[in-house]
């Protein structure tokens, strides 16, 4: 059986490359995402009432790298990429169907210009990342407190962050034109976006990422990460 999905709308978040993206929503509560609303789905009609939530299920396709197929057995980065499970045991991006679920607090609704925009915050998704479902968070079925969340049961250790003197004035510059990006820098690079086999080694590189369409650039120094630089592309 094939089955056709059209997606309701697409997202803008500030994350234009995977690189060092949170591996869940939540962890950069900083991260504001724009849904705009397809067509289709293009009518006010279609969120009323949403605002009575706080939290909202977004499901969405892997677009980036639905191509890449997939293998019954991956490598999550919360093991070290050094053991494997099974990929319906993990929420690995390479799965079939690539389809992802992130749980994103509800930051607001407009209607401008006849385009529908559902804001949220706390995303994990990639710019331009296709949206095929929302539904409202619901606590008394959807939280489960004493749910055993295996390899990950626990959000991943923070890093400390520091801003060069230099990196802070730039910080400052930007500021008006992009709000939270101080927390935003803060929050994705307290999560030690490495990947794992640089933690011990690599001592000297400088690390770049890309948000929004700043590029910021920093260095490991005695377990701290230090931001360098923030320049506009
Ligand atoms: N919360 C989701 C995502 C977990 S994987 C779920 O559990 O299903 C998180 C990773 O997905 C991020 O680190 C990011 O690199 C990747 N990602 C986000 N949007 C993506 C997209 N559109 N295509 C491919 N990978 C994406």
């Amino acid at each position: 059986m094939s089955i056709t999905i059209h997606p309701i709308g697409t997202i803008r978040t500030p994350y234009k490359e995977k690189f060092a993206i949170p591996r869940q929503p939540g962890l950069a509560k900083s991260a504001m995402g724009e849904i705009s609303f397809s067509k289709e789905c293009n009518d006010p009609n279609y969120l009323r009432g949403i605002e009575q939530f706080s939290h909202l299920w977004l499901l969405f396709h892997f677009h980036q790298t639905a191509d890449k197929g997939h293998t019954p057995l991956v490598r999550p980065p919360r093991l070290g990429g050094n053991h494997k499970l099974g990929v319906f045991a993990t929420r690995s991006t390479f799965r079939p169907n690539a389809m992802g679920m992130s749980v994103v607090e509800f930051a607001g609704v407009s209607y401008q210009n006849k385009q529908l925009i559902l804001t949220v915050r706390g995303i994990d998704l990639l710019d331009g990342t296709p949206i095929l479902d929302i539904k409202p968070y619901v606590p008394y079925a959807d939280s489960i407190p004493n749910a055993s969340g295996g390899m990950a049961q626990h959000s991943p250790e923070l890093m400390a962050v520091i801003f060069s003197e230099q990196a802070n004035k730039q910080v400052q510059k930007f500021a008006p034109n992009y709000p939270q990006l101080h927390s935003l820098i803060l929050e994705v690079l307290s999560q030690d976006p490495r990947p794992a086999y640089h933690q011990n080694s690599h001592p000297d590189k400088t690390y770049g990422m890309t948000l929004y369409d700043l590029n910021i650039q920093w260095q490991v120094i005695e377990q701290q990460n230090v931001v360098l630089t923030i320049q506009k592309m």
